[in-house]
């Protein structure tokens, strides 16, 4: 019978390093060897192998390291990225990196928000709210990616992750190993490969998920920096105009990441000049609160993004599985969603622990097989994911909407006087389990 144990009363980074672990894999018992990686035939023999070096990528690294599983992880870029703004985390992030051990470093780096006000497009309060007010629990802080990103690095044995590293093609084999092969020409063949490589993942792409859909708005986004401190409450501020939306919130003492929403029915030229994208911010919401636009002036050129939204739906039936074989997805390669409820990046952190724990206990002789464990994490995390992209979906829709007649209702009956925080962010509950290891 398996036997759980907390990650805190047991040694487990020592545990799987030197020895052979057989592990059962479908039908067919295999080994797999947590030692250092091997050369066989040219190609890099790896047991754990994770695409992309993200959020969900990181995650899923540090906690199978912290469950004694050692992992590389292949990113395509020279190094972590480092510009970019900052991501709103709630309660369910917290407990994630809390799970991990990250959390308390985390905090002190940033704010924690008390509440969130919305406005008109003159800068009248339609309504404010409390999050303690609705849930003792909530917890929102907006964290910098780089910092997230560099925090979790940190946690990691040196050479986890490999830079410069882009998966250009994926093929399995007859014993269900898979051979990704680099840019570079560089090969490995893998036990388990975890795809967290993101919207345009090329491990989704391989397992025959769609392309995500653009759901006709893109968002500015930038990371406004007061170096005499910013003058703002812990508040998120959001302002809604017609096809038309703004938010911005305090991330520490000088930082302030802020949003614009605008209509497109098309992607539109890629554009990444800085100046461009300012000017391009700024003009859209001219006429709104000064705030805004001298938060735009204030944010530093890498910065400063705009990004078409998109997500995709996991329809039961015609969405493939998670996994295929020992290949499974993690975040946004498997369920991108829009960012209206704040919840991509929550989510990645979400499935990376349930992932771990699961493909820890296979690995460990558990009960179930690798691609048993990878198929629970599946159905467990659908149930999670798909309705939540589906809300974000209706969640921006409704806030886009420029139908002046249906503007005026949402600003004048339905936030003053039906909108109710708690079922808004019900969605931010959810229990992470500790890390555990099981052993037979
Ligand atoms: C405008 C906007 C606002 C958002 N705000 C929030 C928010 O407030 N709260 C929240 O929780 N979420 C938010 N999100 C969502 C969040 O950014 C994503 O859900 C999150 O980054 C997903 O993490 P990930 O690790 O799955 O993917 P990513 O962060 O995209 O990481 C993927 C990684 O894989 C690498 N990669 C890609 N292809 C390859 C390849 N072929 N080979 C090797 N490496 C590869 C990439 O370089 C990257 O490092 C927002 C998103 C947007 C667009």
């Amino acid at each position: 019978m398996a036997m759980s144990l907390l990650l805190s009363s047991y040694p487990l980074q020592s545990l799987a390093r030197s020895s052979w672990f057989p592990v059962r894999t479908g039908s067919k018992p295999v080994c797999l060897v947590l030692t250092k990686a091997q050369i066989s035939g040219g190609d890099r023999e790896e047991d754990v192998v994770i695409v992309g070096a993200g959020i969900g990528g990181l995650t899923t690294a540090v906690s199978l390291h912290r469950l004694g599983i050692r992992s590389v992880v292949l990113e395509q870029a020279e190094s972590l990225r480092t510009g970019g703004t900052s991501l709103t985390l709630f309660k369910n992030g917290w407990r994630v990196l809390d799970a991990i051990s990250v959390g308390p470093q985390l905090r002190t780096q940033f704010l924690e928000i008390e509440g969130m006000v919305v406005k008109k497009e003159d800068g009248r309060e339609l309504r404010s709210f409390k999050f303690k007010d609705e849930d003792q629990s909530q917890e929102v802080r907006a964290v910098e990616r780089r910092v997230l990103l560099e925090t979790l690095a940190s946690q990691l044995p040196p050479e986890t992750i490999q830079f410069a590293s882009k998966l250009e093609s994926i093929q399995s084999n007859a014993n269900g190993d898979t051979l990704l092969e680099l840019g570079d020409g560089t090969r490995f063949l893998a036990k388990i490969v975890i795809g967290c490589d993101g919207i345009r993942s090329k491990v989704a792409n391989w397992m025959g998920f769609s392309e995500p859909r653009y759901v006709g708005h893109c968002a500015y986004r930038g990371l406004g920096y007061y170096p005499n401190g910013q003058p703002f409450q812990k508040k998120v501020n959001y302002i809604y105009g017609r096809g038309l939306r703004a938010g911005y919130v305090p991330v520490s003492a000088t930082k302030v990441y802020w949003f614009i929403c605008f209509n497109s029915p098309s992607l539109g030229p890629k554009i990444t000049d800085p100046a461009i994208l300012k000017e391009q911010a700024k003009e859209l919401v001219s006429a709104w609160p000064k705030d805004l636009q001298n938060l735009i002036d204030l944010t530093p050129d890498e910065t400063i993004s705009r990004t078409p939204l998109v997500d995709r739906w996991l329809w039961p039936g015609i969405s493939p599985p998670a996994s295929k074989g020992r290949v499974v997805l993690v975040g946004d390669a498997w369920h991108p969603m829009t960012p209206n409820l704040g919840q991509g990046a929550c989510c990645a952190l979400e499935d990376s622990v349930v992932l771990a724990n699961k493909l820890a206990n296979a690995i460990n002789g558990g009960t179930e097989s690798i691609e048993g464990a990878m198929e629970s994490y599946g159905s467990e995390r659908w149930s999670r994911a798909f309705p939540l992209t589906i809300r974000a979906n209706l969640v921006g829709a409704l806030l886009q909407w420029d139908n002046p007649l249906v503007c005026s209702i949402r600003n004048n009956v339905v936030i003053p006087k039906l909108l109710r925080l708690g079922p808004m962010l019900e969605h931010t509950n959810f229990e992470c389990e500790p890390l555990y290891v099981s052993k037979s």
